[in-house]
């Protein structure tokens, strides 16, 4: 599996860095893990759109912004025939009062820009070929979720935004080669509410979960990211950041 970094901060783009979206291909997939503002820029249109499937892990718009740019995208790339296979995308159900606006924002996109759009809950399994999506729910403001693709006995773990307490990433990661993981705040910085991790949270959940790679990413985008480097690297040594364009490897 290769992972492509398209976008690392929150809650808007700065200079080049993009809010969050990893696009993961496998020998026999194409899966773009969160759309947030920008990443188009990191993408390569149409090749990548095509047979693509997207994975919207929770409906804060720092996830979702760019949707409305590939929408576009695929409607025009479709009407010009270099695209014929309709773009899967995943969004969490609807749970009642929640993200009534965003929810009824994107199903509205997908007929007109040929988007085949689809609801997941933390017991859906989607099966491409050989490759597998699995499902957690987080502690979040809104429904949030983690998001497992396996392939050959390979699998990488996206936390999605998720809080500290309650959170079940440190089971549905275990043992996983890569996690990218959330690690929003720093020392010092107050969190008001537990909706967010810690570098050192992200670095000590690494740890018990005994992962091969624990990949830091969602920071601030006027933050240098060696200071989550350094928040998190006396938990888990084998600790990275994520930055726009970095590839990694898994294998
Ligand atoms: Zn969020
Ligand atoms: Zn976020």
């Amino acid at each position: 599996m290769i992972l492509k970094v398209l976008g690392t901060v929150s809650p808007y783009c700065y200079q080049d860095k993009n809010c969050p979206g990893y696009l993961i291909t496998t020998d026999d997939s194409k899966i773009l893990l969160d759309c947030g503002n920008g990443i188009t820029r990191n993408l390569v249109i149409p090749e990548d759109l095509q047979n693509l499937t997207i994975i919207i892990s929770h409906l804060h718009r720092d996830h979702y912004g760019d949707l409305f740019s590939i929408a576009y995208a695929s409607y025009v790339y479709h009407n010009l025939r270099f695209l014929q296979e309709r773009i899967k995308v995943y969004i969490p159900e609807l749970s009642i009062e929640d993200n009534i606006y965003d929810y009824n924002l994107i199903t509205n996109l997908g007929m007109e820009n040929y988007l085949d759009i689809k609801t997941y809950t933390k017991d859906t399994i989607i099966n491409i070929n050989n490759t597998q999506i699995n499902f957690s729910s987080n502690p979040h403001s809104i429904p949030s979720y983690s998001v497992k693709i396996t392939n050959n006995n390979l699998s990488i773990v996206y936390s999605g935004d998720t809080g500290y307490i309650g959170n079940t990433i440190e089971n549905f990661a275990a043992g996983t080669n890569l996690l990218i993981c959330e690690s929003t705040f720093l020392k010092g910085q107050i969190r008001r509410k537990d909706y967010h991790l810690y570098a050192h949270e992200a670095a000590m959940i690494a740890s018990t979960a005994k992962v091969g790679t624990l990949l830091l990413t969602h920071f601030w985008p006027d933050i240098e990211k060696e200071e989550y480097l350094k928040e998190a690297l006396p938990n888990f040594q084998k600790t990275l950041v994520a930055k726009e364009n970095m590839l990694l490897k898994i294998k």
